[in-house]
């Protein structure tokens, strides 16, 4: 006997064998049992998940010769081996027509099944037409077999087959019974090439089948095809082919998902080289950019799922240990950070399709998700500049602050101290922890601190607060004690750190880093020994975004100018956005807080380099 595809030769002959879409058999089954049989059924879903069979099934059941003559009703369980189930089954009974309606469309097709429908069946009792891939039948023609449907004659039935039931007019539709199927889950097609596989004599690994069943994607038919090919490239060990993982995977020209497991590690830790290492090893081995992305999409796909539903969730339909590993990447980032690379390999493997230099794009995409960690969303970046932005008045150029502090920060600042407590958002407190340690291990010493907040506005509010309550901390006392505690802070410092700043930030100013001048200007700083400490009121990544190189190397300068060699470490504060961002008298200058964004010296410098235009702006006091 000439070799036939598994999916045919083991295609369900009885509702039961039917893996996945119980849902459908059971009504089908009742619909037979009480002998109510529509004329028109819809069968739609995903391709290779059964609409055909079920199709053919019900017509042996309608048409089973074996039922004919014990009673009137149809049957269940077809027999399978009278003259009608088995021509059914071969695709050549007189009674029972399938109809590919991707090539006969028309109406001249649908005119002539209509001619056809008059008469009664030849032999069996009824008249069916399985009408496959349904939806691509023209309109002229459903109207056609509208007529048909709307006055059908009592021994006909239509059964189609679409993967795109909307595309069926609702006339037609209204006068169908209307089945959906669901795609074949994971373990049903595991299962079902477990049972093949023992049948068919097959030496396979467990982990074999379950990539096979991960690529049929919801499709037994699919998934199938796939084990054929395995089989045929399969080596022979003791007479019976071997299906190993390794050679699944070579076939489909993927990679084990461990190495998607590494690069995510790596980006985690922000190792953009072993990134880079470890795709070059990739493509060297003959591997695709395009396979490689599509399938580094997958696996974000379902680590973000992970995320979201937890491990078991019922959306993954993989094998337990990949389950295990998606969580596991699952576990080094937060929902946001996964969306966000998802989205960057999604689009990544859109351009991979008609560019030239795919290898690159593909590199770009990877190295994206290492900086992507460091990106904010434009709401705390809002929030985050309005810890820094709020001494405009020093940031104007020409206007260097002399000695004295603007008057205005002071107060303000101790006012929102007093007032704001810390937002407690778990996607921040995720942040910061993260944050928190990268300073950790750059600083490499366990004995510095994680930066608190020491800028001198936090300083005010630790030395007042415990005296009174912090609500009374008024405009002169804050600003008196502000002066004390910076002070304090640095005693015996040999230059004076108000001397430096008040030079840095002059000429920051001067050479228009205004930004980053109005960020120093509210840091506390401190002069010591072997360095000039400046801790900023904003998180890292906004300390990076501010004061950038050029502005460091301003700052250096500036400062030996005024008597100090050391170098610069610039440190972020931990709370300086969260404990900054409610700040209601600094918002008040305009009314709005739309105002009061459009004001900030970061904004607008982030308005001036990107021409970026406001649409919104989130007050995140209130969203809460
Ligand atoms: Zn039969």
């Amino acid at each position: 006997m000439a070799y036939q595809v598994l999916a045919r030769k083991y295609r369900p002959q009885r509702f039961a064998d039917v893996a996945g879409q119980e849902h459908v058999t059971r009504t089908l089954l009742n619909a037979l049992a009480q002998g109510r049989i529509a004329h028109g059924y819809i069968f739609s879903g995903h391709r290779g998940i059964g609409k055909t069979t079920i199709a053919r099934i019900l017509a042996q059941a309608l048409n089973c010769r074996t039922a004919v003559g014990t009673t009137e009703r149809p049957t269940q369980e077809p027999c399978g081996v009278c003259d009608s189930c088995t021509e059914i089954r071969a695709g050549n009974a007189v009674d029972v027509l399938e109809i590919d309606a991707a090539t006969n469309r028309g109406i001249d097709e649908i005119r002539e099944l209509r001619e056809a429908a008059r008469y009664s069946p030849a032999r069996d009792k009824y008249k069916i037409w399985i009408l496959d891939e349904a939806h691509q039948i023209t309109d002229a023609a459903f109207n056609a077999l509208l007529k048909t449907l709307e006055e059908p004659p009592e021994h006909v039935v239509f059964m189609m087959a679409t993967t795109q039931p909307e595309d069926i007019p609702q006339t037609i539709r209204s006068r169908c019974q209307h089945f959906s199927f669901h795609a074949v889950k994971f373990d049903d097609i595991l299962t079902q090439l477990r049972t093949i596989a023992a049948q068919e004599e097959i030496d396979a690994e467990d982990a074999a089948l379950a990539l096979l069943a991960e690529a049929g994607d919801g499709s037994m038919r699919d998934a199938l095809s796939i084990m054929d090919q395995a089989i045929a490239s399969a080596p022979l060990v003791d007479g019976k082919p071997h299906l190993e993982a390794q050679q699944i995977r070579e076939l489909m020209g993927s990679v084990p998902n461990t190495v998607f497991e590494r690069l995510l590690e790596a980006v985690s830790a922000g190792q953009t080289s072993t990134v880079i290492e470890e795709t070059n090893t990739l493509l060297n081995a003959g591997n695709s950019p395009a396979a490689l992305a599509r399938q580094f999409v997958r696996y974000l796909r379902n680590a973000l799922m992970a995320k979201v539903g937890g491990e078991n969730t019922d959306i993954l339909q993989i094998s337990a240990d990949e389950r295990a590993r998606a969580a596991r990447s699952a576990m080094l980032f937060g929902e946001e950070d996964l969306t966000r690379f998802l989205q960057v390999m999604l689009r990544t493997f859109d351009d991979l399709n008609y560019r030239q230099e795919q290898r690159f794009h593909l590199e770009l995409g990877l190295v994206k998700l290492v900086h992507l960690q460091r990106l904010l969303p434009v709401e705390e970046l809002l929030s985050g500049v309005q810890s820094s932005g709020g001494g405009r008045a020093s940031a104007e150029p020409g206007a260097p602050s002399s000695g004295q502090r603007s008057a205005a920060q002071v107060p303000v600042a101790g006012h929102v101290r007093a007032t704001a407590p810390a937002r407690p958002s778990p996607l921040e407190a995720d942040r910061n922890r993260k944050i928190r340690g990268e300073a950790q291990t750059e600083t490499g010493s366990a004995t510095i601190p994680a930066p608190r907040a020491l800028s001198p506005v936090e300083v005010v509010g630790r030395a007042t607060a415990e005296a009174k309550p912090p609500i009374a901390v008024g405009l002169a006392e804050a600003e008196a004690s502000a002066t004390e505690g910076s002070l304090a802070l640095a005693p015996d410092a040999a230059p004076d750190p108000e001397r430096i700043r008040e030079a840095v930030c002059a000429a920051l100013t001067r050479e228009g880093h205004e930004t980053a001048a109005a960020a120093l200007q509210q840091a506390e700083w401190s002069v010591q020994s072997n360095a000039i400490r400046v801790v900023v009121p904003m998180r890292k990544p906004m300390l990076a975004l501010t004061v950038n190189a050029e502005a460091e190397k301003i700052c250096s300068k500036a400062a030996r100018g005024a008597g100090a060699a050391q170098r610069f470490v610039f440190e972020p504060s931990e709370t300086g956005a969260a404990g900054a961002s409610a700040r209601p008298a600094a918002m008040a200058p305009g009314g709005s807080v739309q105002a009061a964004a459009m004001e900030n010296p970061l904004v607008r410098k982030a308005q001036e380099l990107f021409q970026a235009e406001i649409r919104s702006v989130l007050d995140l006091r209130e969203s809460k």
